[in-house]
C-alpha cells in the first residue's frame, strides 16, 4: 500500500511537472505543446474531415423526417458539420500553439452547446444512450492535445451541464430514466479517462524533458558553449536541401587559432582551455544571432551564416577577426586567429564544402596568420 501510495505521489513532487501536469517552466510547455500540436495536426485533424461526412451522413435521416412526428436536428447537424469543415481548414493554417489552444477550447465549448441544443429538440430519449454519448464525448474531449487541466475543465462543464439539463427535462427521458446509475457511470469514465489522461500527460512531458535534455547535452560542447559536430552535421543537411529547393545562398567559415601550442606551454593548459572560452565567448556576443558557431575540434571552430553571400559572410568574419585579435585575455600578449570562408556552391557536398574552406584556412596560416582568405580575394581585405 506504501508502495503504491509513494508511486502515486511522486506524480506530485516532480521538479518540472507541477500538480496540474503542466512544465514548471512557461517556454518549455509551449515547446512541448507546439511539438505536440504539430504531430496531431497530421494524424487527427483529418478526423474534422471524418465528423463532417459523418454529421452530413447522419443528416439525411433528419432531412426524411423533418415535418413528421419525430423532431428533427437538421439544422444543428449541418452547422456542426459546416464548423468542422471551417475548423479542419483554420486548424491547418495555425503556426503557433496559443492560436491552437485558444481554438481548441472554442471547438470543445461549441460542440458542448450544439449537443445541448440537439438533445433538447428532443421530446422523448432513451437516458441509457445519452450517457454513452456524454462517455464518448469524454474520451474525445481527453484525446484533443490540450492541457491536462483544460480538458479536464471542458469534461467538467459538458458533464455538469449535461446533468443539469437532465434534472430539467425528466420528463422527456421516457425510456430507462435510471438516472442515479447513468450519472455513476459518466463519473466513473470520467475519473478514468482523466487518470489515464493525467499518466500519459505526464510521461510524455517526462520524457520529452529527458530527450530535450539529452539533445542539449549532444549539440553543446561542454568547454566553450558552441554547438558540437554533431549538431553541425545535422544543421548542414538541412541547409544544404533548404538551398537546393529555394536557392537560397548560404556561407561557412572555418577558423583555427593561430600558435596555441606556444600558448599551452607558455601558460599550461588550464590558460589555454580559458582562452578556448574567451574566444567563443566573443564571437557568440558578436555574430549575428541567426549563425551557428561550431566547436570542430581542438582549437578549430566552424561558424555557419545562413542565407548569407560569400561578400557579406566574409564581411563579418573579418570583423570577428579584428575583435579577437585586439581583445584582453589577460596573457600580456594577443592571440589571433586564421580563418577560410567559402559559399556552398549548388554541385557540393558538406565534405566538399568543408574541404573548400580549410584550404582557405591553410592559405590564411601559410601567408602568414591572423588573416581572412576566402574563395575570391576582397580589395578590402588588408593581406
Ligand atoms: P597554427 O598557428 O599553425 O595553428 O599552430 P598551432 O600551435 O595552433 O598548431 P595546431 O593547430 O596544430 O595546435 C593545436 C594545439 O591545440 C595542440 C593542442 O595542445 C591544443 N589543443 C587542442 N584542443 C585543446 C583543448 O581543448 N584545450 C587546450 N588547452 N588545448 C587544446
Ligand atoms: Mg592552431
Ligand atoms: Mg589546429
Amino acid at each position: 500500500m506504501t508502495c503504491y501510495w509513494g508511486k502515486l505521489m511522486k506524480y506530485f513532487n516532480n521538479e518540472q511537472i507541477s500538480r496540474t501536469c503542466s512544465f514548471k517552466d512557461k517556454d518549455f510547455e509551449l515547446s512541448y505543446l507546439t511539438q505536440s500540436y504539430s504531430k496531431f495536426k497530421h494524424t487527427m485533424v483529418p478526423l474534422f474531415s471524418i465528423a463532417f461526412v459523418l454529421l452530413i451522413f447522419f443528416s439525411i435521416p433528419d432531412y426524411i423526417y423533418k415535418n413528421s412526428v419525430f423532431q428533427s436536428n437538421l439544422e444543428l447537424r449541418i452547422f456542426a458539420a459546416f464548423l468542422c469543415i471551417t475548423f479542419y481548414f483554420i486548424f491547418g493554417k495555425l503556426k503557433n500553439f496559443l492560436s491552437y489552444l485558444f481554438t481548441i477550447n472554442a471547438v470543445e465549448i461549441s460542440f458542448i452547446i450544439i449537443y445541448l441544443l440537439m438533445i433538447s429538440n428532443y421530446s422523448d430519449m432513451n437516458y441509457v444512450i445519452k450517457c454513452m454519448d456524454i462517455i464518448i464525448l469524454i474520451s474525445i474531449y481527453f484525446a484533443f492535445p490540450n492541457k491536462w487541466l483544460n480538458s479536464t475543465l471542458s469534461t467538467l462543464a459538458l458533464m455538469s451541464s449535461f446533468f443539469i439539463f437532465s434534472a430539467i427535462n425528466a420528463a422527456r427521458f421516457t425510456q430507462d430514466n435510471n438516472f442515479a446509475s447513468g450519472s455513476v457511470y459518466i463519473l466513473i469514465a470520467f475519473v478514468l479517462t482523466a487518470f489515464n489522461s493525467y499518466r500519459a500527460n505526464y510521461h510524455a512531458r517526462a520524457q520529452f524533458y529527458k530527450t530535450t535534455v539529452l539533445k542539449k547535452l549532444i549539440n553543446t560542447d561542454t568547454l566553450t558553449g558552441a554547438f558540437t559536430r554533431a549538431k553541425f552535421n545535422e544543421d548542414i543537411k538541412n541547409h544544404i536541401f533548404l538551398s537546393k529547393q529555394t536557392g537560397r545562398r548560404f556561407s561557412i567559415t572555418i577558423f583555427d587559432i593561430d600558435n596555441f601550442k606556444h600558448f599551452n606551454d607558455t601558460y599550461g593548459h588550464i590558460e589555454g582551455d580559458n582562452v578556448l572560452t574567451g574566444i567563443a565567448e566573443a564571437i557568440i556576443t558578436n555574430k549575428r544571432s541567426k549563425d551557428i558557431l561550431i566547436r570542430w575540434g581542438g582549437e578549430e571552430f566552424v561558424i555557419l551564416f545562413p542565407s548569407t553571400t560569400l561578400s557579406a559572410a566574409v564581411k563579418i568574419t573579418e570583423r570577428l577577426r579584428q575583435i579577437i585579435a585586439t581583445a584582453d585575455f589577460n596573457l600580456g600578449e594577443h592571440i589571433t586567429c586564421s580563418f577560410g570562408v567559402t559559399e556552398f556552391q549548388s554541385h557540393d557536398t558538406p565534405v566538399s564544402l568543408l574541404g573548400r574552406a580549410d584550404n582557405h584556412l591553410y592559405e590564411a596560416k601559410a601567408r602568414g596568420k591572423n588573416r581572412v582568405v576566402s574563395d575570391i580575394q576582397f580589395d578590402y581585405l588588408n593581406n
